[in-house]
């Protein structure tokens, strides 16, 4: 990946200078092509400037050898007549000439014309010519002797005006003693430049050109033009040479008025221009092509590193949390197992591949049919496999694994199942610790609220023999001083007992004991008897008592009257007991919860009172165990401190929760709330009567009993209303003493030796006729529920909580008694 990177990254940096290279190989294309092809331009132009002037060069030539021919041809004749007349001689000349002649004047005679030309005699030999006397035309006439050629000199001015050219053609004699060829003279002829130029052209105003003519006297190599403008030589002209018989001419030309600028070839440029964009454009698209693709190999390398970190991390991972790894091919069911796997059951060392046989052979038997089905089920249906077993070792351990896998399906027919398996062993073994020590903890739990639920009924009957017999001593005639020891004596037992019952509900709340009874109740009547409890202490301390029942409050509701008593009870007397002045009122109201239907509802019910409040800081803590939000106060006050914590536990039971509003010295208000429903109308009992009324006529009361004090207790309480009252010692004697069918009520203890109050009763109801109906009221210690269950299942008709309560069991006898005349009792 590296490799193709670095390379493709060069290959970039190729392409992107191969494509200027490209670029710039276009643009020089461009500029030799266009510099090529104004140099062709220009050469066409030159070539052309060239053509046109080679005709005028032609021309000229023409002229020039026509008339030096002339010369040579009038000195050939004047060598064989040298002295033919000036007439003679122009006629010739003429002759020779032709029509439109350049020659102006032609002589070999001495009266020519040209000033610079000696005059001669007519035809008078030149011999002994002293060219000293000539030095203007010294050289020429020097060089036409000399080398007895023509030689054509000037331009020169001529006498008559204008300018003109002189050919000199020399005149030799033939030769003499010693063949010496003895110099005659010269032919001359002055050629008219006006008409040379005109005859050659140069002065055609259509001629097209700016023509210079140089080489003055046949000197080629004399730059300056004797005719044309000068500057023509400064264009870059093109030239072309006109020979002379001796020495020659220079023709320079330029188009006229200079060269025409070459016209800019922007067709070209464009087509350029285009074609190394064409040669830029892939180049630069390869090169981005390239670009993105080494964008695409770094993510590609990122990917990979982030991969190779994750896989890193997951080996990592499973190494460290010994999961085994698996998967079976599905079309081979070739097992694969990695390390940890083969550790795990037992095959450390073996080479795979697996099959099915392997992982059943480690399989607990307990658990074989369930994994191997689990297992069926992954590959045959969802494709989610998970399942706990056991594994065993070759050595016998046992291991808790976990196994859980996913069936893959992909293409080609590929089937394969997936999975980890995990060691569970630790944690199995730390869970059954845990789940002992739980059910030990349950059992010590259970230990101790049966422990003290059998304390508190060991100590409540002795308090209940405590409590009866200060009753009863109260209610016998006492010198005052002992009559107000009693009293304290009670109050102290009343208290002791509230303790006792506090610790008793706390640690059956603790044990999750406690259940919630649903009985059809009606709610007034329930908050008046509670309120009737507090009226006296209320009056004691100068308190009004206030209830105040919200009309919406339904008539009857299915609510725990016992629990329910039971948390009044305590916020009342603790507003009672923290208030010196003004009221305690108790406010109830009804809230109807829509959305759970079935009648659901909440009673909320609100306690109030002025007295000392409790400190913002205390707040909070009031309703947990054994807090008492002042130490000095409550030791006035007297209590545990458990009170609010069992309310709030048994208002929780009852799916509410409790809370308090206060002002330190100004009062609290306790509210709370339970759940309930609207209970159907029931109606009224004709047998029950207000409790009010304890007018009962005496009865004939069957108490069996096996405690002494309960039986004197109980003996002196009845026999104080005036009842009779016999007493048996088991639940056999009560059998036969209810045989006898002579009782209106039996009460029944429940715990009695031999035989006890349940199988009693069970043997009473069995008895023929009435005395097998008689009610019967259990008197029990034991205020569980299932206690009381238990006494109703036998067929009793009522229960007694003792320490019997006198009110109470006033109230049982008035609820159970036969109507007079005497009629069948239906068993509850
Ligand atoms: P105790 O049995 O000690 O009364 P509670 O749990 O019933 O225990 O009450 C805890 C503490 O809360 C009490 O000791 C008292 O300090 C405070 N408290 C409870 N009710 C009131 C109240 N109506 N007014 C002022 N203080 C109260």
């Amino acid at each position: 990946m590296r490799k193709i990177e670095a390379a493709s990254r060069s290959f970039r940096w190729f392409a992107y200078l191969s494509g200027l290279a490209a670029m710039v190989a276009v643009i020089a294309l461009g500029a030799a092509y266009e510099r090529r092809s104004r140099g062709a331009a220009r050469q066409e132009m030159r070539a052309e400037a060239q053509e046109r002037l080679s005709v005028v060069r032609s021309d000229l030539q023409a002229i020039v050898d026509k008339d030096s021919g002339v010369g040579r041809a009038l000195a050939g004749v004047t060598r064989y007549a040298p002295d033919m007349g000036q007439a003679a001689f122009s006629r010739l000349g003429a002759e020779l000439l032709g029509p439109k002649p350049t020659i102006m004047h032609i002589s070999a005679a001495p009266d020519l014309v040209v000033k610079l030309v000696y005059p001669l005699d007519p035809n008078r030999p030149v011999q002994g010519l002293d060219l000293r006397e000539l030095p203007e035309e010294a050289w020429s006439l020097e060089r036409a002797r000399e080398t007895g050629e023509t030689v054509v000199s000037g331009p020169v001015e001529l006498v008559q005006g204008g300018c003109g050219f002189v050919m000199r053609s020399p005149v030799f004699l033939d030769p003499g003693a010693g063949g010496v060829r003895p110099f005659w003279g010269l032919v001359s002829a002055i050629v008219s430049c006006d008409s040379l130029y005109a005859a050659a052209g140069l002065t055609d105003p259509d001629l097209g050109l700016d023509v210079t003519l140089s080489g003055r006297d046949g000197r080629v190599e004399d730059p300056l033009p004797f005719f044309g403008d000068p500057a023509v030589l400064d264009r870059d002209p093109v030239t072309t040479t006109v020979l002379l018989p001796s020495g020659a001419w220079r023709l320079s030309a330029t188009p006229a008025g200079g060269w025409p600028p070459v016209p800019t070839p922007w067709g070209s440029r464009a087509l350029f221009a285009l074609a190394s964009l064409l040669a830029l454009v892939p180049i630069i698209g390869a090169a981005h092509l390239v670009e993105a693709r080494q964008a695409e190999l770094a993510l590609n390398r990122d990917r990979e590193a982030e991969l190779s970190r994750l896989s890193w991390r997951l080996e990592f991972a499973l190494a460290a949390s010994k999961v085994g790894v698996w998967d079976v091919d599905l079309n081979t069911d070739a097992m694969f197992w990695d390390d940890r796997m083969k550790e795990l059951f037992g095959f450390t060392g073996r080479d795979g591949p697996f099959n099915e046989a392997d992982w059943v052979s480690v399989l607990h038997p307990d658990d074989r049919a369930r994994a191997t089905q689990a297992a069926d089920m992954a590959v045959h249906g969802d494709g989610r496999f998970f399942v706990d077993y056991r594994v065993v070792l070759p050595d016998g351990t046992v291991r808790h694994v976990r196994d859980m896998a996913a069936r893959y399906e992909g293409e080609g027919g590929v089937r394969r199942l997936v999975g980890l398996v995990w060691d569970m062993t630790v944690d199995v073994e730390r869970q059954d610790e845990l789940n002992m020590r739980r059910l030990e903890a349950e059992a010590a739990t259970m230990a101790k609220s049966r422990f003290l639920a059998a304390m508190s009924h060991e100590i409540r009957t002795p308090m209940s023999g405590v409590l009866g017999l200060l009753r009863l001593m109260l209610d016998d005639p006492l010198p005052e001083k002992q009559w107000e020891r009693a009293k304290i004596a009670l109050t102290s037992a009343q208290s002791l007992l509230q303790i006792l019952n506090d610790i008793l509900d706390f640690s059956k709340l603790e044990a999750q004991q406690i259940k919630v009874a649903e009985e059809n109740v009606d709610p007034r009547h329930l908050f008046q008897d509670v309120m009737e409890l507090m009226a006296a202490p209320a009056e004691q301390k100068g308190l009004a008592l206030e209830l105040d029942v919200d009309p919406a409050v339904p008539e009857r509701l299915f609510l725990d009257p016992m629990r329910l008593r039971q948390v009044l009870t305590n916020l009342l007397s603790n507003a009672t007991k923290f208030t010196d002045a003004g009221r305690v009122s108790m406010r109830v109201g009804y809230v109807p919860d829509g959305t759970a239907g079935g009648g659901a509802g909440m009673l909320a019910v609100e306690v109030e009172d002025t007295g000392i409040g409790i400190a913002t800081d205390h707040l909070g803590a009031i309703f947990r165990d054994f807090v008492q939000a002042d130490d000095s106060l409550t030791r006035r006050a007297g209590g545990t401190g458990l009170g609010l914590a069992i309310c709030r536990q048994l208002v929780e039971i009852m799916g509410g929760s409790i809370d308090v509003r206060s002002v330190s010295g100004m009062g609290s208000t306790f509210h709370f709330a339970v759940r309930t429903r609207l209970a159907p109308a029931v109606a009224p009992d004709p047998r029950v009567r207000r409790t009010e009324e304890r007018d009962l006529p005496p009865l004939r009361v069957l108490l069996a009993d096996d405690h002494a004090t309960n039986q004197y207790l109980i003996s002196a309480y009845l026999g104080a209303a005036g009842h009779n009252v016999a007493v048996v010692r088991n639940g056999a004697e009560a059998v036969e003493a209810a045989g006898t069918g002579r009782y209106d009520v039996v009460l029944m203890d429940v715990q009695m030796p031999e035989v006890d109050g349940l199988e009693a009763t069970r043997r009473i109801r069995a008895l023929p006729g009435s005395a097998g109906q008689v009610p019967i009221i259990a008197l029990t210690a034991n205020a569980m529920p299932e206690d009381r269950q238990a006494c109703l299942d036998a067929g009793m008709n009522g229960y007694l909580s003792k320490p019997v309560d006198v009110l109470a069991l006033h109230d049982a006898l008035q609820h159970w008694r036969p109507d007079p005349p005497a009629r069948p009792v239906a068993v509850a």
